[in-house]
């Protein structure tokens, strides 16, 4: 496998994968665009996750290391919401990075990067280290991007986009106990976009402003929370990995006590070795974390902070009063089997839409030499996608332009895409570049109708790992494209 974050990006961009914000007015920093089939791969990563986690879910069976059946449904909630919301979960004063500025090169630095950092001036040295850098004293800043709401809107009208989803399924806890018929354990499921200032975005889509999350708030009793936490941190890794995901480059990583948030009883990573970080080194693609009852009890009282004895409680004003006042609504749970009403626990396994699709397109990302149709070495490219993930499933090919071999490869191309499955026709150029521009992309299978098909009613089918080719009946290619992507 080749580990060169530059020639992922580089494919990226030629093949329509992912291109840069804006491109034509020079680009914005920290937010990129999806071409059409990084839209395709991003969707299917999404589905994946939307699939295993909620719609193939059986609630009525217990799946492998859980301590109980359970349930899943999903939520989708607004973008923008009540202020009161983030200054009750702690973002308003909270989420924040410290920033440094350097009055020699004039760049802007998050401080916990500095060490890894390359200074602009002297890019052998980090930031700091050079010299000339002369840096400010650290300051804290907002990473929530601030709106006005409505034509007449002033300072008292601001609002925020969400800098996380898991918020507005907190605020929907009672709207979705009280509206359908799920009983604790549960778990409530997002996926949508967030956004965040980040001071320094980089690494390709690794660090953008505006992503996409993937988010699992699963509610239980405060007595099952840590075995609900480690069943939902193994069954999270596991789930990269059978998406492809090479054991030798995911790591589960847990959190040292003193990492941990403080309402926390713990919290893993899960990571991956990226092409763009030294060896030894990953990055975070989802946090598996235990949240204790802090969230749903800082929207029913107000803000909560850490008391001299070290236990929850209301953040007070020096009068006495609550610094933030919560909703005051009732967001515990009645357990009708025990009699008893208690505040859920929440284990909340949070994932990045972007950062999992960037793992997947480089981990997929290889080269070989195959001969061409001369029989001459040449250089291929190979996107080894899972089948579940690749944004073209197969691609159909008449050998030549002639002889009604295109009305028979198109006929087939028409019953691949009624059958759902996303189909590329091409007759450009000769058999062996259009095997390589569809390897390039990931393509797992490709069928080429050739001068015996009008004999023999069968195709050459081409499976992209192995380079094996088979005959199949044309009467069966769909059903057996079909089974060799589930298998
Ligand atoms: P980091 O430490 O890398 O900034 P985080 O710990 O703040 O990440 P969380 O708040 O736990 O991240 O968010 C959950 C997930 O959302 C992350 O694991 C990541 O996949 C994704 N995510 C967070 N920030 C970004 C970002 N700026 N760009 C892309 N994805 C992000």
């Amino acid at each position: 496998m080749i580990r060169s974050m530059d020639k992922v990006v580089a494919l990226c961009k030629r093949r329509g994968f992912i291109f840069q914000n804006s491109e034509i007015y020079g680009g914005q920093n920290g937010f990129w665009d999806y071409g059409p089939l990084g839209t395709e791969l991003k969707r299917n990563v999404r589905d994946a996750w939307y699939h295993d986690m909620v719609q193939a879910h059986n609630e009525l069976l217990t799946p492998a290391g859980a301590p109980s059946p359970f349930q899943m449904v999903g939520l989708e909630s607004a973008i923008i919401m009540h202020p009161q919301v983030w200054k009750c979960s702690g973002h308003y004063d909270l989420f924040h990075d410290m920033m440094v500025d350097c009055h020699e090169c004039k760049g802007r630095f998050r401080q916990d990067h500095l060490p890894s950092t390359p200074c602009p001036l002297k890019p052998s040295r980090t930031v700091g280290q050079h010299t000339s850098c002369r840096l400010t004293e650290p300051r804290e800043f907002n990473l929530m991007f601030k709106t006005i709401l409505g034509a007449l809107g002033t300072e008292d009208d601001a609002a925020f986009l969400r800098p996380e989803t898991a918020q507005g399924i907190f605020v929907n806890f009672r709207n979705v106990v009280d509206s359908t018929r799920v009983r604790l354990p549960f778990g409530i499921c997002q996926v949508g976009k967030s956004f965040r200032n980040e001071i320094t975005p980089r690494n390709f889509t690794f660090r953008s402003r505006e992503f996409e999350q993937m988010e699992i708030e699963f509610f239980c009793r405060p007595d099952q929370s840590r075995d609900w936490y480690t069943y939902w941190r193994d069954r999270r890794y596991n789930w990269y990995l059978g998406l492809g995901i090479s054991l030798d480059r995911l790591i589960l990583r847990d959190h040292h006590a003193d990492e941990l948030a403080h309402y926390s009883v713990g919290t893993a990573d899960i990571e991956y070795a990226f092409p763009f970080l030294d060896a030894g080194q990953y990055g975070e693609l989802e946090g598996i974390a235990h949240r204790g009852d802090f969230d749903l009890r800082s929207h029913m009282e107000g803000k909560l902070a850490k008391n001299a004895a070290g236990e929850l409680e209301v953040e007070k004003l020096p009068d006495g009063r609550p610094k933030y006042r919560g909703s005051g609504k009732d967001l515990s749970y009645f357990d009708d089997q025990t009699r008893e009403r208690f505040v859920p626990h929440v284990i909340e396994p949070s994932a990045g839409a972007d950062r999992g699709t960037l793992a997947f397109l480089c981990e997929a990302y290889h080269e070989d030499q195959q001969p061409d149709d001369k029989g001459e070495l040449q250089e291929r490219v190979l996107m080894k996608f899972h089948p579940r993930l690749a944004p073209v499933k197969a691609a159909v090919f008449p050998l030549i332009k002639k002889e009604g071999m295109p009305e028979q490869a198109m006929a087939i191309y028409g019953e691949m895409r009624a059958a759902g499955l996303s189909c590329q026709f091409d007759q450009q150029a000769a058999i062996g570049k259009r095997y390589r521009r569809q390897d390039e992309i990931g393509t797992p299978f490709c069928i080429t109708v050739d001068g015996d098909t009008a004999q023999d009613k069968c195709v050459t089918l081409r499976d992209r790992d192995t380079l094996q080719q088979e005959r199949i009946p044309v009467a069966r290619i769909v059903d057996e494209v079909t089974m060799r992507l589930k298998s």
